[in-house]
């Protein structure tokens, strides 16, 4: 399985980075390799510390796809959930400068955790789900989907012109702004409206 990642999804997270608005959804790819472990705490590489989280709203693909028009993406999922796509900033910010690809900043060993699933069905539009992250008990992350710029429909469409969607696929929507970076012993918690979805610690 492929987790197929959005950058650049919310007005407030790209004015945070100083990026500029994308005229298309920004994709990128972790392997499986980046995936924590059921029970397991994100670990801090040793090759990077300045390591922040990004929450996302996650989609899992049920059905293979590949072309798919935006009024049907609804067939080919059936879960949602929060994840965090983590990613060495500064690592990342080198990379960027230098117009490399960004995969040793966002796509190591442990960089991709995932909360548990709900069906989909247990919500009545998937365009206005509220969605949060604490980090030690405070919020650092809070936003709604209705904020994203590319709408979970358009994205599997787009995402399928070039990378044929299989089972199991993981879809990370992009994060909202409130991005930071996380050090030993922090406890992250994620929400979907009132809801815990995970506990996460870092080590
Ligand atoms: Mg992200």
């Amino acid at each position: 399985m492929k987790i197929i990642c959005v950058g650049r999804n919310y007005v407030e997270h790209i004015n945070e980075l100083k990026n500029k608005k994308s005229s298309f959804p920004v994709l990128f790819i972790k392997p499986d390799s980046s995936l924590i472990l059921k029970n397991n705490p994100f670990l801090i590489p040793n090759f990077a510390q300045n390591i922040h989280h990004e929450i996302e709203f996650i989609v899992k693909i049920s059905k293979v796809g590949k072309h798919i028009q935006s009024k049907y993406s609804y067939k080919y999922y059936d879960q949602i959930g929060i994840g965090i796509d983590f990613t060495a900033r500064t690592l990342q910010k080198e990379l960027k400068s230098k117009g490399l690809p960004w995969e040793k900043a966002k796509a190591f060993d442990g960089s991709c955790f995932v909360g548990n699933w709900i069906d989909k069905n247990e919500f009545l539009d998937l365009g206005n789900i509220n969605f949060t992250l604490k980090k030690n008990g405070k919020i650092r992350q809070s936003s709604n989907t209705s904020k994203m710029i590319w709408k979970i429909d358009d994205l599997i469409s787009y995402i399928s012109k070039y990378f044929t969607l299989k089972i199991g696929d993981i879809v990370f929507t992009g994060t909202p702004s409130g991005v930071g970076n996380v050090e030993k012993n922090d406890l992250l918690e994620g929400f979907i409206e009132n809801k815990k979805i995970f506990k996460l610690e870092v080590k």
